[in-house]
């Protein structure tokens, strides 16, 4: 819990403030915005520049996305039209991929009328048409690299390719995404599985052309050294499955919850973080110190664990959630705090489709 009343006022209680002064409305999402920078710095380090596309899906802020871009990776990937939209309307339109397929582009056609640079993923005749249809200029094919999802068959890359430059569309190279492997816990396992997504990914790249081989993400940041730029978003926040993973990045999001009953005689305590504030889909989020029992709709109930006391009615509690990309969707705000103070507030403006 690490803010118990009595120390609300205390220097090293990272969120009193919160509680003493703004007594925020909870559960709100808060973003450690020196832990956030980390895991940026960290990751910026090995991929520079372009060399990291930050996939905007993880965090759907233009503000958050601002950040990234300052410190000098203007590239993004975007999993949806309404992200690809709000982060050009946001003047981050330097270079959007739709890592995703579509079939009626007009809507990324009139972003990039407006001047934004956007391209497309296509893995079919169906999509290679809507792209150009649409007014999309570019595309990349996004290959199927073992994930059961989109993309085509290594060996149709070639014709998919040959079908969108016959459509006068520039096809800028090949995506494949081993979303598969990402997660592996193990690093020898996940170095194999990685070393053979990307077997597939260059011969396919070998039929297309074009300069770009994009894949990758927060669990193979550091061994997938076959791709030219790296598709990670979750790292900058981090949850609890990515952090059983071998990686430097920290937790820097936390649902901020609110004691809101205490049981004595059974030894549980019950916060107003339910399932309806947290991605369920990577199992149940954790809280220091603590076990948590379950989560149902607007409740957490935990108890604590060695010999950690039971929170009092009232105390703020940090919930870290088990996957980050549905706990920020379901949010419309982002509180940033920096040590003790609340520093701003960034908007999850790109929510909803
Ligand atoms: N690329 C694509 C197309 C994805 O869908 C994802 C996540 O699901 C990623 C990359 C990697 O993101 P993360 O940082 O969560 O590993
Ligand atoms: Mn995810």
């Amino acid at each position: 819990i690490g803010c118990p009343p009595t120390a609300a006022s205390s220097p090293s209680c990272p969120v009193a403030s919160l509680g003493v002064t703004d007594r925020p409305s909870t559960p709100a999402l808060l973003v450690e915005l020196d832990t956030f920078d980390a895991n940026l710095a960290a990751m910026g380090a090995r991929h520079p520049g372009p060399a990291l596309r930050t996939h905007v899906k993880a965090f759907k802020s233009t503000a958050m996305a601002a950040r990234v871009a300052a410190a000098g990776h203007p590239t993004f990937c975007c999993a949806t039209i309404r992200e690809v939209e709000g982060m050009a309307a946001a003047g981050l339109g330097e270079d959007l991929l739709l890592a995703n397929e579509v079939l009626d582009a007009r809507r990324l056609g009139a972003v990039a009328d407006a001047g934004a640079r956007v391209t497309v993923a296509v893995d079919s005749e169906e999509t290679v048409r809507a792209a150009a249809d649409g007014g999309v200029r570019e595309v990349l094919v996004d290959v199927n690299v073992g994930l059961p999802r989109c993309g085509c068959d290594p060996g149709d890359a070639g014709r998919i390719a040959d079908l969108a430059r016959a459509a006068r569309l520039e096809v800028r190279g090949v995506m494949g995404y081993e979303g598969h492997v990402v997660g592996l816990e193990d690093r020898a396992a996940r170095l194999a599985g990685v070393e053979a997504a990307m077997e597939l990914l260059l011969a396919a790249h070998a039929d297309v052309g074009g300069d770009v081989v994009s894949a990758g993400g927060t669990g193979t940041w550091d061994i997938n050294t076959w791709a030219t730029e790296i598709q990670a978003g979750s790292f900058l926040l981090m949850d609890t499955a990515y952090g059983q993973l071998d990686l430097p990045f920290r937790q820097a999001l936390f649902v901020l919850g609110r004691v809101i009953s205490v049981n004595r005689a059974q030894g549980y305590a019950v916060a107003d973080v339910g399932l309806k504030s947290l991605g369920m889909d990577h199992g149940n989020p954790t809280i220091d110190g603590h076990r948590v029992w379950f989560c149902s709709d607007e409740h957490v109930t935990f108890a604590p664990s060695g010999d950690t006391d039971l929170p009092a009615v009232g105390d703020l509690v940090r919930v870290v959630p088990a996957h980050v990309d549905p706990t920020v969707a379901r949010h419309e705000r982002f509180t940033v705090a920096r040590g003790d103070d609340v520093v701003d507030e960034w908007p999850v403006d790109l929510r909803h489709w």
